[in-house]
């Protein structure tokens, strides 16, 4: 069984990638093809899919027994299949907004954590992105307009500063971190450094029985 090493964590840049394989047959329609060197993110943590080829043939991404696996139609694979190495793409526009969505969404996580709102919820899907807070305080009755001028600020002030993204691996957790702002466990993808976000935005905001939606967008340089 090909031990798989995910590339994707410390390099979103990387977009193709020439690489040994494993596959196995899905029926008599499918062939799932499981990359040695792996650039691809899988749905998890809040983050879609990555849009990905194999030798030019569509895939759908998913996850099997914790690897990362590609499936493509066995009609298609004919031509590959008996071969030692694959070509994996990843589509780059696609890759890069869902970095700039899931770091802005860390950043937002960073400054509510700050006026007492911990992120418990997020989806960083294009269009519906959003966190949801809890107090970490309960008795703490802060609304959200005793503090949005405040956090607005302080978004600007981090945004600003063009802060390296950091990705550390402890074990089998990896662990990113936007300048000296305190680090998450995630395994998505993220920009190189918070001046790759082109345009970032706090779109709503609303609290409803003790849970503070934050609904935002944010995109990448081009
Ligand atoms: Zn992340």
């Amino acid at each position: 069984m090909v031990e798989q090493s995910h590339l994707f964590l410390d390099d979103t840049y990387l977009l193709s990638i020439d690489t040994r394989f494993e596959s196995r047959a899905l029926g008599s329609d499918r062939v799932s093809i499981i990359p040695a060197d792996n650039i691809v993110h899988a749905q998890g943590g809040g983050q879609p899919s990555d849009d990905v080829t194999v030798n030019d043939v569509p895939a759908e991404v998913v996850k099997e027994a914790g690897r990362v696996a590609l499936l493509v139609p066995a009609d298609r694979a004919h031509g590959f299949i008996d071969e030692h190495r694959v070509t994996i793409r990843v589509d780059r526009d696609t890759r890069l907004r869902h970095a700039a969505l899931h770091t802005f969404g860390h950043i937002i996580a960073n400054v509510l954590d700050e006026h007492g709102w911990f992120a418990k919820k997020a989806n960083h899907f294009p269009s519906e992105a959003r966190i949801e807070f809890t107090r970490k305080d309960p008795s703490n009755m802060t609304d959200w307009s005793d503090i949005e001028d405040d956090v607005k600020s302080r978004l600007s002030q981090v945004l600003s500063q063009r802060l390296p993204v950091h990705v550390r691996q402890d074990k089998k957790t990896s662990f990113v971190q936007v300048g000296d702002l305190p680090e998450f466990p995630c395994a998505g993808t993220h920009v190189r450094d918070t001046g790759c976000l082109a345009t970032y935005e706090i779109i709503s905001t609303k609290i409803k029985k003790g849970v503070l939606k934050v609904r935002y967008d944010a995109k990448h340089t081009e």
